[in-house]
């Protein structure tokens, strides 16, 4: 991956630099992204907005929201609503108005029929498997159709008869006229309309017929007065036949595409039409579950745009193809949040600790610092209380001296408290401990202990009194195989069953109740959390995992 990597100085900037300098883009830089609105946007797609906006900011042009949306059948307005809220989420706008590929359906009916009138297109009724077969090979030409010969006049009149609904779906299609021995398959009379009996979310029922993506990107491109159209490397051997219909087209404009490596992250799935089976195979919540590679999912999840844009930046623009290692996005979250999200303290499997020595009314407000090197952040309130809950793996009734928390007859510290010595312990008629009583060191907040012995460990604790209940998940990657995009349906086989462990009975500090949400915190010793989006309310807190404090993979903890 880092071979191709030219970071700060990308090779997309280095041609429009060049461009600049030479005189070929004397005016805006104009860009553009192009979702077809056929699924949610994900990880690779953030890639492709931070590098189509980011190239327009950099050079003081615009970038274009242009939704592809030749394919009715698989598109749906709800996606069109998602892509624009992840857009606007990530920090970016467009310039103008949203733009649709539907909006120059009559302008592109009329570039057919133009290259019917100059002979460069036909109407053919081979079938979808005498196409196959004329088409040829990689290693062989085709043949021409043998409706390649119609006359300009029966083709204009043919093509009307498609457009008025005359023919069934797949009687009949128009194609291009360019060459059946063409080297480059896309050359080889590419089709560029079809009969498509589907109402469209845009044009209702205006079309039977829809152009094919082929016919309608660059042209829309070129309509839009795009200067640099930037797509990923399946489409570099179209390339020729974008140039072919922009030169034998009346366009207004002379775009030009530039192909970059699309994203690829290991553990991640990034396809489409692989999260929308995991969709509707139900393996996970919806498009937004925050364990998705989906923009909505990651924010869900607690990712934040920096660290996104951090990572975008990061990984490069390629040339090749690679894989990106997911570790890296991780780091970008986790190194945003360390340095962002206030500390809070948060008890995920709850054991109560009775303070016998501490007066059973008595209530103190200690202060705690809301994150270790950044002012600005306010600093927190923590009820201090008789009985506070601290989490069951902290206590061990004997350990070795590894063991650097609660230890019966030993002490630890209450982080931003008082060392707490254990004395004894309640069992339940199972044997397992229910309580744990402790004395407290009344002279030890913010001090050493009045005997002069100092706790190993420092645990983080909620007070029972004031802690408020809390639902958290824990999320984990979706995947446990590296690579799950390889191959076919299989990858739903290489779902991780642990990617999701939902505690139902966490205690959080009081004031983490009343946090907005999508608001992230460290709970400290336990990780990045952040308020859930759709369900945290202060009534009922819902906080889920966004990432752990360390790599916790492959058990390294
Ligand atoms: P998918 O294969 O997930 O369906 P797509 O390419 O069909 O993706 P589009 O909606 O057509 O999805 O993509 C919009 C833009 O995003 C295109 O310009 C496309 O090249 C780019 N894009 C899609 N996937 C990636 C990726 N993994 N990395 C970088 N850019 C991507
Ligand atoms: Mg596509």
């Amino acid at each position: 991956m880092t071979d191709n990597v030219v970071s700060g100085n990308n090779f997309l900037r280095t041609i429009v630099t060049e461009d600049i300098a030479s005189g070929r883009l004397s005016g805006e830089l104009v860009t553009r992204f192009p979702p077809e609105p056929n699924g949610f946007l994900h990880i690779g797609h953030a890639k492709s907005i931070c590098l189509n906006f980011g190239l327009a900011e950099q050079f003081g042009g615009r970038c274009h929201l242009r939704f592809d949306d030749t394919n009715p059948a698989k598109e749906e307005q709800a996606y069109i609503d998602a892509i624009q809220e992840d857009i606007r989420w990530l920090g970016f706008e467009w310039s103008g108005p949203i733009r649709y590929a539907s909006d120059y359906f009559d302008t592109l009916f009329e570039y057919a029929v133009h290259l019917i009138r100059n002979g460069n297109a036909y109407v053919c009724d081979l079938s979808a498997d005498e196409a196959r077969e004329y088409r040829g090979t990689l290693t062989e030409p085709g043949k021409n159709s043998p409706y390649r010969e119609r006359s300009v006049e029966e083709n204009l009149a043919l093509f009307s008869d498609m457009k008025e609904g005359v023919f069934d779906e797949g009687h009949c299609v128009l194609r291009a006229k360019i060459d059946m021995a063409a080297p480059n398959i896309n050359l080889r009379d590419p089709i560029i309309y079809r009969i498509r009996k589907v109402s469209h979310h845009q044009t209702a029922d205006k079309w039977c017929i829809y152009p094919t993506y082929d016919f309608t990107h660059g042209q829309s491109d070129a309509l839009e007065g795009i200067t640099h159209s930037i797509c990923t490397l399946e489409f570099e051997d179209h390339r020729p036949l974008y140039e072919w219909f922009i030169a034998n087209l009346p366009v207004p404009a002379q775009p030009k595409q530039y192909e970059f490596a699309r994203l690829n992250v290991n553990y991640t799935v990034t396809s489409k039409r692989k999260l929308k089976m995991l969709v509707d195979e139900k393996v996970v919540d919806g498009w937004d579950d925050p364990r998705m590679p989906t923009i909505a999912g990651m924010r869900r999840r607690g990712f934040t745009p920096a660290s996104l844009k951090r990572f975008c930046e990061m990984v490069g623009v390629a040339r090749s193809e690679g894989v990106v290692d997911v570790a890296m996005l991780e780091h970008a979250i986790r190194d945003d949040l360390d340095k962002n999200a206030p500390r809070a303290m948060c008890v995920m499997e709850p054991l109560k600790i009775v303070i016998t020595n501490y007066p059973s009314e008595k209530v103190e407000w200690l202060t705690a610092p809301g994150h270790p090197n950044r002012d600005d952040l306010a600093e927190r309130s923590l009820p201090f209380s008789r009985e506070v809950f601290i989490e069951r793996d902290d206590f061990r009734e004997e350990a070795n001296k590894k063991f650097k928390r609660l230890v019966l007859g030993k002490k630890v510290r209450l982080r931003n408290a008082y060392v707490l010595l254990a004395e004894s312990v309640v069992k339940d008629a199972d044997g397992n401990v229910v309580e744990v009583h402790c004395t407290y060191d009344d002279a030890s907040h913010g001090a050493d202990p009045a005997d002069g012995v100092k706790p190993k460990g420092v645990i983080h604790w909620v007070s029972a009194s004031h802690g408020k209940r809390a639902t958290v998940r824990l999320y984990d990657r979706l995947f446990s195989h590296e690579s799950p995009d390889r191959g076919g349906e299989e990858f739903l086989d290489h779902v991780n069953p642990d990617s999701l462990r939902v505690l139902e009975g966490c205690w959080i500090e009081p004031s983490l109740a009343d946090a907005l949400p999508e608001a992230s915190f460290q709970f400290e010793r336990t990780g990045y959390f952040v308020a859930d989006r759709v369900e945290h309310r202060s009534d009922a807190p819902v906080f889920n995992r966004s990432i752990a404090l360390r790599d916790t993979w492959n058990g390294g903890q």
